[in-house]
């Protein structure tokens, strides 16, 4: 059996999910992964911060207790790790490394929630001409993945998948293929690592990004891949992880790696 492991997914921790910790890591467990990463939403600048303190803001006591009580009731069948998902790092860099200096984190995810100022779930996707923005949205990624407070680049290319899910519509990057190459060449020469988030299988059939994204990641230099289901509930989480992991290897990869303390480890595909 291989090795599986999911790198994103969030508890009721994050705004998001009413999903208890300790119920996830179970899930994650009952499906037979070996390793879990909780990547609670950390989200900086407006308007993504405001929406999470109106929501429901960051408890990091209760996520540290959340997270012992699953290591204490799960610990001997599953490895848990700590992490965190920074959303939108450059808006607010002094709110994001708030979170990071207050816990204790094996990996830290950076990921764009904002597509032309506005929170991508949100966005109006049926506009006809959507170009500038998924250029937006990249340009603004290369500012993110500039910056090295990061293990893994998250879900490049989330626009596609809410265009796909609030407008029925297959967008792609083609026009942005410049850009979007500045933004992987960045990622690789950082090493850092690129999130193949198997979430887009719930919609799009492939992950987020897709293969021939992934591919040219690897051909521009990229080692560091992880998997990560972004599951807010115990049904998504881990799952979709072999289709993604059998995508990796399509675009080349032979290993993929999980993180302790900040640190890679490599897996085998
Ligand atoms: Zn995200
Ligand atoms: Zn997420």
């Amino acid at each position: 059996m291989s090795y599986r492991s999911d790198f994103h997914c969030h508890s009721d921790i994050s705004p998001d999910s009413r999903t208890d910790l300790v119920d996830l890591a179970r899930a994650a467990a009952d499906k037979g992964l070996s390793e879990l990463c909780v990547t609670e939403h950390w989200e900086c600048g407006h308007p993504c911060a405001d929406w999470q303190e109106r929501k429901k803001p960051f408890d990091i006591p209760r996520y540290l207790e959340r997270f012992e009580a699953a290591r204490s009731a799960l610990g001997h069948r599953i490895d848990l790790r700590l992490g965190l998902e920074l959303g939108n790092y450059t808006q607010d860099p002094a709110h994001a490394h708030r979170g990071m200096d207050a816990l204790p984190l094996d990996f830290v995810i950076s990921s764009l929630h904002t597509i032309s100022g506005e929170d991508a779930y949100f966005f109006d996707y049926t506009q006809e001409d959507m170009n500038p923005h998924l250029r937006a949205y990249l340009e603004e990624c290369l500012e993110l993945a500039r910056q090295q407070d990061y293990d893994s680049f998250g879900h490049l290319a989330l626009p596609l998948r809410y265009a796909m899910i609030h407008a029925k519509r297959r967008l792609s990057f083609d026009a942005c293929q410049d850009i979007l190459d500045d933004v992987l060449r960045e990622i690789a020469r950082n090493e850092k690592a690129l999130e193949a988030n198997t979430s887009g299988y719930r919609s799009l059939g492939e992950p987020v990004p897709s293969v021939p994204v992934l591919r040219r990641f690897r051909e521009l230099g990229g080692k560091l891949v992880t998997i990560g289901s972004d599951g807010h509930n115990e049904e998504h989480v881990g799952s979709y992880v072999e289709e993604t992991m059998a995508a990796l290897r399509e675009a080349g990869f032979t290993r993929y790696v999980t993180y302790e303390q900040r640190r890679p480890v490599w897996r085998p595909l």
